[in-house]
C-alpha cells in the first residue's frame, strides 16, 4: 500500500474538525485517504471525559443500603430512598471514614510449632529463675 503524506483536516477552515487555528500537522496515511485528522484536533473537538469529582458528595459508600441514613442538608433516606416527610427530624448521619481492614495473618501450622515452642523455652527459663523467689500458689495448674 502506497502512502503519502496530507495536511490535517484541522487545516481546512471549512471543516468541521478546523480547530480554530490552521492546523498543519502533517499526516502519514495510506494513498486512498482523502483526509485526516490529527490527534491534537480530535482532542481539541472532543470534551475531555468527565473526571470523578474529588469533592465530598456527603454520602457515605454504600449509603443506599443504609437503614436510615440522613444527609447533612437533613435529607432522610430509608435504604437510598428518600423520605420527604421526615426531612430535618433526625440528627444527621456521621460518616466515618472506613478503614481498610487489616488483613488478619492466617495461622500456618509452621507459626503454631514455633508458637509452642516458644511458649515451652518460656516456661522452662521461668521455672528455672522463679524456683527460689515465687513459691507455685494454690492456682497455678500443675503439668505433669
Ligand atoms: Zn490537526
Amino acid at each position: 500500500m502506497k502512502m503519502k503524506t496530507i495536511t490535517c483536516e484541522g487545516n481546512n477552515p471549512m471543516s468541521k474538525w478546523y480547530p480554530g487555528y490552521e492546523c498543519t500537522e502533517r499526516l502519514k496515511v495510506m494513498d486512498n485517504v482523502v483526509s485526516a485528522i490529527c490527534w491534537k484536533c480530535v482532542a481539541r473537538k472532543i470534551p475531555p471525559p468527565p473526571t470523578r469529582s474529588q469533592q465530598p458528595t456527603g454520602f457515605p459508600r454504600g449509603w443506599k443500603f443504609f437503614k436510615e441514613f440522613v444527609h447533612e442538608d437533613g435529607t432522610v433516606y430509608h435504604k437510598g430512598v428518600e423520605q420527604p416527610e421526615l426531612f430535618g427530624t433526625l440528627p444527621v448521619t456521621e460518616i466515618k471514614e472506613v478503614e481498610p481492614r487489616e488483613k488478619k495473618k492466617k495461622e500456618t501450622l509452621d507459626d503454631k510449632i514455633q508458637q509452642e515452642y516458644y511458649q515451652k523455652l518460656k516456661q522452662k527459663k521461668s521455672k528455672k529463675t522463679s524456683t527460689k523467689s515465687v513459691k507455685p500458689s494454690k492456682s497455678n495448674r500443675r503439668k505433669k
